[in-house]
């Protein structure tokens, strides 16, 4: 097939295009989103197009939709069909499954597949297969309008970006964060949908989903296309705010300490190595510099580069916090609880956990999920606890995303009581705040000023008792 973009101008296709209706003359209706497709032989084309807009209900829904990573500290991936009927589940989900298997074949991915929950929504079309399929003028009447031949290019894999969403926003997915809309086919094509984090892929083509991750380093990681050609042969313009692209060289970034200075002439197991400037991206020829030679920003089938996997860690965790569960900072224990966490589990490594008290390290708390306060022999009062979770990835070299991003830290409060029952808030002392806190536990007939038998009663015997062990003092 010959390159599509060597014939159609970017701005033509949009014109043309069935991704876009024609921008409206206040172009209310239409944002600026990246496109790719590629061909047979991996090439990418695209750029960025006008693509229609959300409506406002989709997108108040969107907005409304709970943050990435929450609830459930996950990035949720939706994945919903185009073209199946109701007797073709059974296949939606086939092909579902290969997806969700193949998306995760690429690094950083692969490692951080436990950040992402995938969800399989299944949305019933009227017509089985979408249009122009396999060839052009077959049209199908089906749920989401997918269709190949967009914007007259055959490899172009539309979907209504607004249909897709409205169906895995009203689906039982927990969250949606990013959506991956199938068609079912087995045609060679795809899309991406930036603004609206939608991309498409064929469902019986094992090379179509390549867009959707190629997509995916657009839409989660902010990263530009690093391909050569659509735009000015000469770049012109200033220094691009993606991490992948930049107008200065190989001695100019590290002089200037900026961009991937830190990651210059690196390589590693998994990536498109080596790192260094090599001129021409974001769709120019001259003028401009990526940070590999080949990486999946550039062509289909390739590794993606050290500062793109970079970026796609920092924003792993931006929505997926390293403590998966526990208890939240600030919280208050007594000396005779265990505290409890569960952290995130990428594959391949630990993230490493420390535990201090009082500002020291505890040697033999190392990479434990617990820590048995009870075994601290506390007493006298008030300590803190600290608890640090950190990925210590060789992929991440920025220490500012290291120590924002990919470590996180609580503090919690233990509080050593002295042992006798009058320490009634286990502060070590007795003193006025146990006398007004009996006062209030009596009044509200709390257990902690039930001292005295009879049990379930709050009576003369209970102060007498409190006062007892008060005037005893601290064993
Ligand atoms: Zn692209």
């Amino acid at each position: 097939m010959k390159p599509m973009h060597a014939v159609v101008p970017t701005l033509a296709i949009l014109a043309s295009s069935g991704i876009a209706a024609e921008p409206a003359p206040d172009a209310a209706g239409s944002e600026l989103a990246f496109g790719c497709w590629g061909d047979e032989q991996g090439h990418l084309s695209g750029g960025r197009f006008l693509v229609p807009s959300l409506t406002e209900a989709q997108r108040a829904a969107f907005q409304n939709n709970a943050p990435r990573g929450a609830p459930d500290n996950r990035i949720d991936l939706v994945i919903v069909g185009d073209g199946y009927t109701a007797d073709e589940m059974a296949q939606f989900h086939l092909d579902a499954d290969r997806i969700s298997v193949d998306f995760f074949s690429y690094e950083p991915w692969t490692t951080y597949r436990p950040y992402f929950r995938i969800t399989e929504v299944e949305v019933v079309s009227n017509e089985s297969g979408v249009d122009n399929d396999p060839t052009q003028g077959i049209d199908r009447d089906t749920a989401m309008n997918m269709g190949f031949w967009c914007g007259g290019i055959e490899r172009l894999l539309c979907v209504s970006t607004g249909l897709a969403w409205s169906y895995a926003i009203t689906s039982s997915a927990p969250d949606v964060d990013q959506i991956l809309a199938i068609a079912n086919s087995s045609k060679y094509g795809g899309a991406g949908y930036g603004s609206a984090n939608v991309g498409t892929a064929s469902g019986q083509n094992a090379a179509a989903v390549q867009i959707a991750i190629h997509e995916m380093g657009h839409s989660l990681g902010d990263l530009a296309d690093e391909y050569t050609y659509g735009g000015p042969t000469t770049y012109t313009g200033g220094e691009p705010t993606e991490v992948d692209l930049s107008i200065f060289d190989h001695d100019e970034q590290i002089a200037l300490e900026t961009k991937w200075h830190l990651w210059m002439d690196q390589s590693m197991p998994g990536f498109d190595n080596p790192v260094s400037t090599y001129e021409g991206g974001g769709y120019s020829v001259y003028g401009i510099y990526r940070p590999s030679n080949n990486s999946m920003m550039r062509s289909l089938s390739r590794p993606f580069n050290l500062p793109s996997a970079e970026k796609l860690i920092k924003e792993f965790y931006g929505e997926v916090r390293p403590i998966d569960q526990g208890p939240a900072s600030g919280a208050s224990f007594t000396s005779a609880d265990t505290i409890s966490i569960v952290p995130m589990q990428p594959v391949g490594h630990d993230l490493t956990i420390e535990w201090s008290l009082d500002g020291s390290v505890i040697p033999s708390a190392a990479q434990s999920w617990s820590l048995d306060l009870s075994s601290l022999g506390l007493s006298g009062g008030a300590h803190t606890v600290q608890l640090s979770v950190v990925d210590e990835t060789p992929w991440v070299i920025k220490p500012g995303i290291r120590d924002n991003f990919l470590t996180e830290i609580r503090t919690y409060t233990v509080s050593a009581g002295c042992g006798s029952v009058a320490d009634i808030n286990a502060d070590g002392l007795l003193d006025l705040n146990d006398i007004s806190l009996f006062v209030t536990a009596f009044l509200n007939h709390d257990d902690a000023a039930d001292l005295a038998d009879p049990a379930g009663v709050w009576d003369l015997n209970d102060l007498s008792a409190f006062i007892g062990a008060f005037v005893a003092g601290c064993p």
